[in-house]
Protein backbone atom coordinates (compact mmCIF):
# COMPACT_ATOMS: atom_id res chain seq x y z
CA UNK A 1 0.00 0.00 0.00
CA UNK A 2 1.24 3.27 -0.83
CA UNK A 3 1.28 5.10 2.35
CA UNK A 4 1.77 8.57 1.17
CA UNK A 5 -1.49 8.39 -1.12
CA UNK A 6 -3.01 6.91 2.56
CA UNK A 7 -1.76 10.19 3.78
CA UNK A 8 -3.10 12.16 1.16
CA UNK A 9 -6.28 10.65 0.87
CA UNK A 10 -7.09 10.67 4.78
CA UNK A 11 -5.92 14.73 4.63
CA UNK A 12 -8.71 15.44 1.20
CA UNK A 13 -11.17 13.63 3.84
CA UNK A 14 -10.02 15.61 6.63
CA UNK A 15 -10.69 18.30 4.51
CA UNK A 16 -14.15 17.77 2.89
CA UNK A 17 -15.12 16.96 6.74
CA UNK A 18 -14.20 20.22 7.71
CA UNK A 19 -16.16 21.88 4.37
CA UNK A 20 -19.20 19.72 5.37
CA UNK A 21 -19.60 20.43 9.18
CA UNK A 22 -18.90 24.13 10.10
CA UNK A 23 -21.66 23.84 12.53
CA UNK A 24 -20.48 21.27 14.44
CA UNK A 25 -16.76 22.34 14.82
CA UNK A 26 -18.49 25.94 15.81
CA UNK A 27 -20.26 23.63 18.72
CA UNK A 28 -17.21 22.10 19.83
CA UNK A 29 -15.25 25.31 20.03
CA UNK A 30 -18.34 26.86 22.29
CA UNK A 31 -17.70 23.23 24.14
CA UNK A 32 -13.83 23.43 24.45
CA UNK A 33 -15.02 26.41 27.21
CA UNK A 34 -16.49 24.33 30.02
CA UNK A 35 -15.08 20.91 29.12
CA UNK A 36 -11.86 19.23 28.35
CA UNK A 37 -11.80 18.41 24.67
CA UNK A 38 -14.74 19.60 24.45
CA UNK A 39 -17.24 16.63 24.54
CA UNK A 40 -19.07 15.61 27.74
CA UNK A 41 -16.97 12.31 27.77
CA UNK A 42 -14.45 10.75 25.62
CA UNK A 43 -16.61 8.45 23.95
CA UNK A 44 -18.10 11.45 21.95
CA UNK A 45 -14.79 13.10 20.42
CA UNK A 46 -12.91 11.22 17.23
CA UNK A 47 -10.51 12.70 14.68
CA UNK A 48 -10.75 15.92 13.41
CA UNK A 49 -13.02 16.57 15.81
CA UNK A 50 -16.55 15.59 16.81
CA UNK A 51 -19.48 15.64 14.29
CA UNK A 52 -22.55 16.93 16.59
CA UNK A 53 -25.75 15.12 15.83
CA UNK A 54 -29.01 16.76 16.19
CA UNK A 55 -31.25 14.12 15.48
CA UNK A 56 -32.05 10.64 14.60
CA UNK A 57 -35.47 9.28 12.67
CA UNK A 58 -35.58 5.67 11.46
CA UNK A 59 -32.40 4.93 9.49
CA UNK A 60 -31.60 8.18 9.33
CA UNK A 61 -29.53 11.06 11.47
CA UNK A 62 -29.10 14.37 11.15
CA UNK A 63 -26.14 16.77 11.69
CA UNK A 64 -25.64 19.90 12.95
CA UNK A 65 -25.01 21.05 9.61
CA UNK A 66 -28.50 19.67 8.74
CA UNK A 67 -27.25 17.11 6.43
CA UNK A 68 -29.11 13.69 6.53
CA UNK A 69 -26.46 10.80 7.13
CA UNK A 70 -27.27 7.00 6.77
CA UNK A 71 -26.92 6.02 10.32
CA UNK A 72 -24.42 3.03 11.07
CA UNK A 73 -23.56 3.85 13.65
CA UNK A 74 -26.79 4.34 15.51
CA UNK A 75 -25.31 5.75 19.28
CA UNK A 76 -22.70 3.10 19.23
CA UNK A 77 -25.42 0.36 18.47
CA UNK A 78 -27.36 1.31 21.22
CA UNK A 79 -30.61 2.97 18.79
CA UNK A 80 -30.78 -1.06 17.17
CA UNK A 81 -34.52 -0.67 17.28
CA UNK A 82 -34.38 2.71 14.89
CA UNK A 83 -34.05 6.26 16.09
CA UNK A 84 -37.59 7.72 17.28
CA UNK A 85 -39.91 4.52 16.86
CA UNK A 86 -43.34 6.13 18.03
CA UNK A 87 -43.93 2.82 20.35
CA UNK A 88 -40.76 3.91 22.18
CA UNK A 89 -41.36 7.37 22.30
CA UNK A 90 -45.12 6.98 22.79
CA UNK A 91 -43.98 4.87 25.98
CA UNK A 92 -41.45 7.60 26.96
CA UNK A 93 -43.54 10.75 26.69
CA UNK A 94 -46.70 8.78 28.16
CA UNK A 95 -44.47 8.00 31.18
CA UNK A 96 -42.66 10.97 31.56
CA UNK A 97 -45.93 12.56 32.11
CA UNK A 98 -46.65 10.57 34.75
CA UNK A 99 -43.46 11.62 36.24
CA UNK A 100 -39.95 11.03 34.73
CA UNK A 101 -38.81 9.62 38.37
CA UNK A 102 -40.36 7.93 41.33
CA UNK A 103 -37.25 5.80 43.49
CA UNK A 104 -39.62 2.94 44.13
CA UNK A 105 -41.00 -0.09 42.54
CA UNK A 106 -42.70 0.30 39.92
CA UNK A 107 -45.38 -2.05 37.42
CA UNK A 108 -43.47 -1.44 34.28
CA UNK A 109 -40.35 -2.60 35.71
CA UNK A 110 -41.53 -5.47 37.47
CA UNK A 111 -42.20 -6.12 33.55
CA UNK A 112 -39.42 -5.20 32.04
CA UNK A 113 -37.53 -7.67 34.66
CA UNK A 114 -39.82 -10.67 33.75
CA UNK A 115 -39.32 -9.90 29.81
CA UNK A 116 -35.21 -10.22 30.42
CA UNK A 117 -35.05 -13.32 32.27
CA UNK A 118 -37.28 -14.75 29.69
CA UNK A 119 -35.58 -14.03 27.01
CA UNK A 120 -32.53 -14.44 28.14
CA UNK A 121 -33.38 -17.81 30.11
CA UNK A 122 -32.13 -16.46 33.73
CA UNK A 123 -33.41 -16.92 36.88
CA UNK A 124 -33.33 -13.51 38.45
CA UNK A 125 -32.02 -9.94 37.22
CA UNK A 126 -31.03 -6.60 39.08
CA UNK A 127 -31.07 -3.36 37.36
CA UNK A 128 -28.58 -0.39 36.44
CA UNK A 129 -28.22 2.66 34.56
CA UNK A 130 -25.51 1.45 32.37
CA UNK A 131 -23.48 -0.84 31.01
CA UNK A 132 -20.07 -0.18 33.47
CA UNK A 133 -22.56 -0.11 36.60
CA UNK A 134 -23.38 -3.88 35.29
CA UNK A 135 -19.69 -5.24 34.87
CA UNK A 136 -18.86 -4.03 38.67
CA UNK A 137 -21.70 -5.21 40.25
CA UNK A 138 -21.14 -8.89 38.37
CA UNK A 139 -17.73 -8.50 39.72
CA UNK A 140 -19.07 -7.54 42.98
CA UNK A 141 -21.55 -10.63 43.15
CA UNK A 142 -18.63 -13.19 42.18
CA UNK A 143 -16.62 -12.13 44.95
CA UNK A 144 -19.27 -12.33 47.60
CA UNK A 145 -20.60 -15.83 46.45
CA UNK A 146 -16.90 -17.02 45.82
CA UNK A 147 -14.66 -15.40 48.96
CA UNK A 148 -12.14 -14.96 46.59
CA UNK A 149 -10.94 -10.97 45.25
CA UNK A 150 -8.62 -11.30 42.01
CA UNK A 151 -10.65 -11.71 38.50
CA UNK A 152 -9.64 -12.54 35.00
CA UNK A 153 -10.78 -10.57 31.36
CA UNK A 154 -9.51 -10.95 28.26
CA UNK A 155 -6.59 -8.75 26.58
CA UNK A 156 -8.43 -6.71 23.93
CA UNK A 157 -11.82 -6.68 26.16
CA UNK A 158 -13.83 -4.32 27.39
CA UNK A 159 -16.41 -3.87 29.88
CA UNK A 160 -16.08 -0.31 31.00
CA UNK A 161 -14.44 2.36 32.92
CA UNK A 162 -14.13 1.27 36.33
CA UNK A 163 -11.03 -0.07 37.35
CA UNK A 164 -11.37 -3.64 37.79
CA UNK A 165 -11.15 -3.77 34.23
CA UNK A 166 -9.54 -0.65 32.77
CA UNK A 167 -7.00 -3.04 32.21
CA UNK A 168 -5.37 -4.37 28.64
CA UNK A 169 -8.03 -2.67 26.83
CA UNK A 170 -6.33 -1.62 23.83
CA UNK A 171 -2.98 -2.55 25.38
CA UNK A 172 0.14 -1.08 23.68
CA UNK A 173 1.75 -4.50 22.66
CA UNK A 174 5.50 -3.19 24.12
CA UNK A 175 4.16 -3.01 27.37
CA UNK A 176 2.47 -6.43 27.60
CA UNK A 177 4.48 -8.99 27.70
CA UNK A 178 4.49 -12.54 25.96
CA UNK A 179 1.59 -13.21 23.46
CA UNK A 180 0.40 -16.51 25.65
CA UNK A 181 0.66 -15.26 28.97
CA UNK A 182 0.01 -11.13 29.06
CA UNK A 183 1.08 -8.33 31.44
CA UNK A 184 -1.81 -6.43 32.30
CA UNK A 185 -1.30 -2.87 31.13
CA UNK A 186 -3.47 -0.30 32.22
CA UNK A 187 -5.68 1.99 31.24
CA UNK A 188 -5.02 5.55 32.11
CA UNK A 189 -2.33 6.78 34.54
CA UNK A 190 -3.28 4.36 37.81
CA UNK A 191 -1.75 1.37 38.18
CA UNK A 192 -3.09 -1.63 36.82
CA UNK A 193 -6.00 -3.57 39.54
CA UNK A 194 -3.33 -5.57 40.95
CA UNK A 195 -6.40 -8.01 41.54
CA UNK A 196 -7.28 -7.92 37.71
CA UNK A 197 -5.03 -11.13 35.11
CA UNK A 198 -5.15 -10.97 31.89
CA UNK A 199 -5.72 -13.57 29.28
CA UNK A 200 -5.67 -14.01 25.61
CA UNK A 201 -8.76 -14.35 23.89
CA UNK A 202 -9.43 -18.22 21.85
CA UNK A 203 -6.65 -20.22 23.93
CA UNK A 204 -8.00 -22.44 26.58
CA UNK A 205 -4.74 -23.77 27.60
CA UNK A 206 -3.85 -20.22 29.32
CA UNK A 207 -7.01 -19.67 30.43
CA UNK A 208 -6.46 -23.22 32.34
CA UNK A 209 -3.47 -21.95 33.56
CA UNK A 210 -4.29 -18.40 34.97
CA UNK A 211 -7.70 -20.22 36.89
CA UNK A 212 -4.64 -22.72 38.24
CA UNK A 213 -2.69 -19.75 39.37
CA UNK A 214 -4.73 -16.80 40.11
CA UNK A 215 -7.84 -18.95 41.58
CA UNK A 216 -10.10 -16.11 40.40
CA UNK A 217 -13.22 -15.11 41.75
CA UNK A 218 -14.44 -14.69 37.89
CA UNK A 219 -13.72 -14.43 34.38
CA UNK A 220 -15.62 -11.84 32.68
CA UNK A 221 -15.60 -12.10 28.92
CA UNK A 222 -17.21 -10.80 25.55
CA UNK A 223 -18.32 -13.43 23.46
CA UNK A 224 -17.63 -11.36 20.69
CA UNK A 225 -15.16 -9.02 21.33
CA UNK A 226 -15.80 -6.07 19.85
CA UNK A 227 -14.09 -3.33 20.99
CA UNK A 228 -10.71 -4.39 19.24
CA UNK A 229 -12.28 -4.72 15.80
CA UNK A 230 -14.75 -7.73 15.40
CA UNK A 231 -12.82 -11.02 16.94
CA UNK A 232 -15.07 -14.33 17.11
CA UNK A 233 -14.53 -17.07 19.47
CA UNK A 234 -13.56 -20.36 17.39
CA UNK A 235 -16.02 -23.07 17.68
CA UNK A 236 -15.89 -24.58 21.05
CA UNK A 237 -13.99 -21.83 22.79
CA UNK A 238 -16.81 -20.06 25.49
CA UNK A 239 -18.06 -24.06 25.76
CA UNK A 240 -14.40 -24.95 26.92
CA UNK A 241 -14.03 -21.44 28.71
CA UNK A 242 -17.61 -22.74 30.58
CA UNK A 243 -16.47 -26.40 31.91
CA UNK A 244 -13.16 -24.61 33.00
CA UNK A 245 -14.57 -21.92 35.24
CA UNK A 246 -16.55 -25.31 36.52
CA UNK A 247 -13.36 -26.84 37.40
CA UNK A 248 -12.12 -23.98 39.01
CA UNK A 249 -14.90 -22.74 40.96
CA UNK A 250 -14.95 -19.27 39.45
CA UNK A 251 -17.93 -17.37 38.13
CA UNK A 252 -18.20 -17.47 34.47
CA UNK A 253 -19.46 -13.50 33.60
CA UNK A 254 -20.43 -12.95 29.78
CA UNK A 255 -20.30 -9.36 29.05
CA UNK A 256 -23.31 -9.11 26.46
CA UNK A 257 -23.68 -5.04 26.87
CA UNK A 258 -22.71 -4.70 23.48
CA UNK A 259 -24.31 -8.35 21.99
CA UNK A 260 -27.67 -8.87 24.25
CA UNK A 261 -29.75 -7.22 21.84
CA UNK A 262 -27.99 -6.74 18.79
CA UNK A 263 -26.77 -10.49 17.63
CA UNK A 264 -29.45 -13.27 18.26
CA UNK A 265 -32.94 -12.74 20.40
CA UNK A 266 -31.57 -14.22 23.29
CA UNK A 267 -28.39 -12.81 23.18
CA UNK A 268 -24.80 -14.20 22.10
CA UNK A 269 -24.19 -16.87 24.55
CA UNK A 270 -27.73 -18.43 23.66
CA UNK A 271 -26.59 -17.82 20.04
CA UNK A 272 -23.39 -19.69 20.43
CA UNK A 273 -25.05 -22.58 22.83
CA UNK A 274 -23.51 -21.42 26.27
CA UNK A 275 -24.71 -20.31 29.46
CA UNK A 276 -22.94 -18.17 31.78
CA UNK A 277 -22.98 -17.72 35.26
CA UNK A 278 -24.00 -14.24 35.12
CA UNK A 279 -24.80 -11.93 32.09
CA UNK A 280 -24.08 -8.21 32.14
CA UNK A 281 -26.68 -6.06 29.43
CA UNK A 282 -27.18 -2.70 28.54
CA UNK A 283 -27.36 -0.44 25.69
CA UNK A 284 -29.76 -1.06 23.12
CA UNK A 285 -32.56 -2.68 25.67
CA UNK A 286 -34.64 0.55 26.83
CA UNK A 287 -34.59 2.22 23.08
CA UNK A 288 -32.19 4.39 24.16
CA UNK A 289 -33.37 5.01 27.79
CA UNK A 290 -29.74 4.66 29.51
CA UNK A 291 -29.80 1.15 31.57
CA UNK A 292 -28.06 -1.67 32.23
CA UNK A 293 -28.77 -5.06 34.17
CA UNK A 294 -26.87 -8.22 35.64
CA UNK A 295 -28.86 -11.53 35.28
CA UNK A 296 -28.34 -15.01 36.41
CA UNK A 297 -28.55 -17.96 38.61
CA UNK A 298 -31.11 -17.53 41.53
CA UNK A 299 -27.80 -18.68 43.91
CA UNK A 300 -25.77 -15.70 42.99
CA UNK A 301 -28.08 -12.82 42.15
CA UNK A 302 -29.00 -13.72 46.45
CA UNK A 303 -25.61 -11.94 46.97
CA UNK A 304 -27.28 -8.89 46.02
CA UNK A 305 -30.69 -9.18 47.78
CA UNK A 306 -28.67 -9.98 51.19
CA UNK A 307 -26.80 -7.07 50.77
CA UNK A 308 -23.44 -9.46 50.83
CA UNK A 309 -23.07 -7.76 47.26
CA UNK A 310 -24.42 -4.32 48.02
CA UNK A 311 -26.30 -2.27 44.69
CA UNK A 312 -27.64 0.91 45.59
CA UNK A 313 -28.32 2.85 42.78
CA UNK A 314 -30.88 6.55 42.33
CA UNK A 315 -31.54 5.71 38.96
CA UNK A 316 -31.50 2.22 38.56
CA UNK A 317 -34.58 0.86 37.40
CA UNK A 318 -36.58 3.65 36.70
CA UNK A 319 -39.50 4.31 35.55
CA UNK A 320 -38.46 5.85 31.84
CA UNK A 321 -36.28 2.54 31.42
CA UNK A 322 -38.70 0.12 32.67
CA UNK A 323 -41.55 1.78 30.24
CA UNK A 324 -39.04 2.28 27.02
CA UNK A 325 -37.58 -1.06 28.14
CA UNK A 326 -40.83 -3.22 27.66
CA UNK A 327 -42.02 -1.88 24.59
CA UNK A 328 -38.37 -1.91 22.84
CA UNK A 329 -37.98 -5.95 24.55
CA UNK A 330 -42.01 -6.81 23.98
CA UNK A 331 -43.01 -4.92 20.36
CA UNK A 332 -39.92 -4.34 18.65
CA UNK A 333 -37.19 -6.50 18.93
CA UNK A 334 -39.06 -9.23 18.20
CA UNK A 335 -37.70 -12.93 17.20
CA UNK A 336 -38.44 -12.01 13.69
CA UNK A 337 -36.51 -8.52 13.48
CA UNK A 338 -33.42 -10.87 14.05
CA UNK A 339 -33.66 -12.84 10.71
CA UNK A 340 -34.21 -9.18 9.22
CA UNK A 341 -31.15 -7.68 10.18
CA UNK A 342 -28.88 -11.09 9.72
CA UNK A 343 -29.99 -10.51 6.39
CA UNK A 344 -29.07 -6.73 6.22
CA UNK A 345 -25.92 -7.27 7.87
CA UNK A 346 -25.46 -10.05 5.06
CA UNK A 347 -25.97 -8.18 2.28
CA UNK A 348 -23.94 -5.47 3.53
CA UNK A 349 -20.86 -7.31 4.43
CA UNK A 350 -21.35 -8.98 0.96
CA UNK A 351 -20.96 -5.91 -0.96
CA UNK A 352 -17.89 -4.36 0.93
CA UNK A 353 -16.33 -7.88 0.40
CA UNK A 354 -16.65 -7.20 -3.15
CA UNK A 355 -16.15 -3.97 -3.17
CA UNK A 356 -12.94 -3.68 -0.95
CA UNK A 357 -11.08 -7.24 -2.02
CA UNK A 358 -8.78 -5.57 -3.61
CA UNK A 359 -7.43 -3.73 -0.26
CA UNK A 360 -7.28 -7.58 1.63
CA UNK A 361 -10.18 -6.24 3.59
CA UNK A 362 -12.12 -8.62 5.16
CA UNK A 363 -15.76 -7.75 6.30
CA UNK A 364 -17.41 -9.48 9.51
CA UNK A 365 -20.89 -9.48 10.57
CA UNK A 366 -23.19 -11.28 13.56
CA UNK A 367 -26.85 -10.52 13.47
CA UNK A 368 -26.92 -6.26 13.39
CA UNK A 369 -23.30 -6.02 13.93
CA UNK A 370 -20.26 -5.96 11.50
CA UNK A 371 -17.29 -4.30 10.89
CA UNK A 372 -14.40 -4.20 7.76
CA UNK A 373 -10.92 -5.64 9.04
CA UNK A 374 -8.26 -4.45 6.40
CA UNK A 375 -5.85 -7.38 7.17
CA UNK A 376 -6.62 -10.94 8.41
CA UNK A 377 -9.58 -12.13 10.16
CA UNK A 378 -7.80 -11.89 13.78
CA UNK A 379 -8.95 -14.48 16.63
CA UNK A 380 -7.47 -12.73 19.44
CA UNK A 381 -6.34 -8.95 20.26
CA UNK A 382 -2.65 -9.47 19.40
CA UNK A 383 -3.27 -10.81 15.71
CA UNK A 384 -6.12 -8.16 15.87
CA UNK A 385 -3.10 -5.05 16.45
CA UNK A 386 -0.38 -6.46 14.31
CA UNK A 387 -2.68 -6.88 11.15
CA UNK A 388 -5.09 -4.59 10.99
CA UNK A 389 -4.21 -1.33 8.84
CA UNK A 390 -6.14 1.40 10.77
CA UNK A 391 -5.18 4.13 8.94
CA UNK A 392 -6.93 2.59 5.47
CA UNK A 393 -9.91 2.17 8.37
CA UNK A 394 -9.72 5.76 8.85
CA UNK A 395 -9.39 6.91 5.54
CA UNK A 396 -12.67 4.44 4.88
CA UNK A 397 -14.72 6.01 7.61
CA UNK A 398 -13.71 9.69 6.21
CA UNK A 399 -14.68 8.47 2.38
CA UNK A 400 -17.86 6.75 3.73
CA UNK A 401 -18.78 9.80 5.64
CA UNK A 402 -18.21 12.37 2.82
CA UNK A 403 -20.93 10.12 1.13
CA UNK A 404 -23.53 10.68 3.72
CA UNK A 405 -23.09 7.20 5.59
CA UNK A 406 -22.26 7.33 9.24
CA UNK A 407 -20.18 4.42 10.53
CA UNK A 408 -19.32 4.42 14.61
CA UNK A 409 -16.39 7.34 14.68
CA UNK A 410 -13.87 5.05 16.57
CA UNK A 411 -11.22 4.93 14.01
CA UNK A 412 -10.02 1.23 15.63
CA UNK A 413 -12.89 -0.10 14.71
CA UNK A 414 -14.85 0.62 11.42
CA UNK A 415 -17.67 -1.46 13.24
CA UNK A 416 -21.26 -0.61 12.02
CA UNK A 417 -24.71 -1.57 13.03
CA UNK A 418 -27.99 -1.97 11.49
CA UNK A 419 -31.52 -1.68 13.20
CA UNK A 420 -34.79 -2.66 12.90
CA UNK A 421 -35.75 0.50 10.55
CA UNK A 422 -32.87 -0.14 7.91
CA UNK A 423 -34.07 -1.81 4.63
CA UNK A 424 -31.99 -2.88 1.84
CA UNK A 425 -32.62 -0.42 -0.30
CA UNK A 426 -31.06 1.85 2.32
CA UNK A 427 -27.55 0.47 1.85
CA UNK A 428 -27.85 0.19 -1.88
CA UNK A 429 -25.14 3.27 -2.52
CA UNK A 430 -22.75 0.94 -0.09
CA UNK A 431 -20.88 -0.91 -2.50
CA UNK A 432 -20.26 2.08 -5.25
CA UNK A 433 -18.85 4.74 -2.42
CA UNK A 434 -16.33 1.71 -1.54
CA UNK A 435 -15.47 0.38 -4.84
CA UNK A 436 -14.77 4.50 -5.45
CA UNK A 437 -12.80 4.01 -2.21
CA UNK A 438 -10.96 1.82 -3.65
CA UNK A 439 -9.98 3.22 -7.15
CA UNK A 440 -9.14 6.43 -5.15
CA UNK A 441 -6.44 4.21 -3.01
CA UNK A 442 -4.87 1.98 -6.17
CA UNK A 443 -5.18 5.17 -8.64
N1 LIG B 1 -19.20 -3.80 28.25
C1 LIG B 1 -19.10 -3.78 26.92
C2 LIG B 1 -18.86 -5.06 26.18
C3 LIG B 1 -19.23 -2.57 26.23
O1 LIG B 1 -19.11 -2.56 24.89
C4 LIG B 1 -19.46 -1.39 26.96
C5 LIG B 1 -19.60 -0.05 26.28
N2 LIG B 1 -19.15 0.05 24.99
C6 LIG B 1 -19.56 -1.47 28.35
C7 LIG B 1 -19.42 -2.69 28.96
C8 LIG B 1 -19.77 -0.26 29.17
O2 LIG B 1 -21.07 0.25 29.00
P1 LIG B 1 -21.37 1.77 29.40
O3 LIG B 1 -20.62 2.61 28.42
O4 LIG B 1 -22.87 1.86 29.28
O5 LIG B 1 -20.90 1.95 30.78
Amino acid sequence: MDEARISRIIDDGIRRYEQASPASHALWRRAMAVTPHGVANSLHFHDPYPLAIAAGRGAYATDQDGRRLLDLHLGHGVMVSGHADPRITDAIATQAARGTHTGALSEAVVEFMELITARFAADQVQLCASGAEATSLAIRIARAATGRRAILKVEGGYHGAHEAVMVSTLPDLAAAGADRDPLPVAWGAARADPDTHVIPFNDPDALERALAAHRPAALIIEPVLLNAGFIAPREGYLAAARAACDRAGAVMIADEVKTGVTIAHGGAMRHFGVVPDLLCLGKGMAGGVPVGAVAGRADLMIEVGEDRAPHYATFAGGPLAGAAGCVTLRDVLTPGVYDHMEHLGHHLADALADALAPLGAHPLHLGAKGTVIFGPIPSSYREFERGADLRLAYALWLHLLDAGIMIAPVEDELQWTVSVAHAQEDLAAIGDVARDFVARVLA
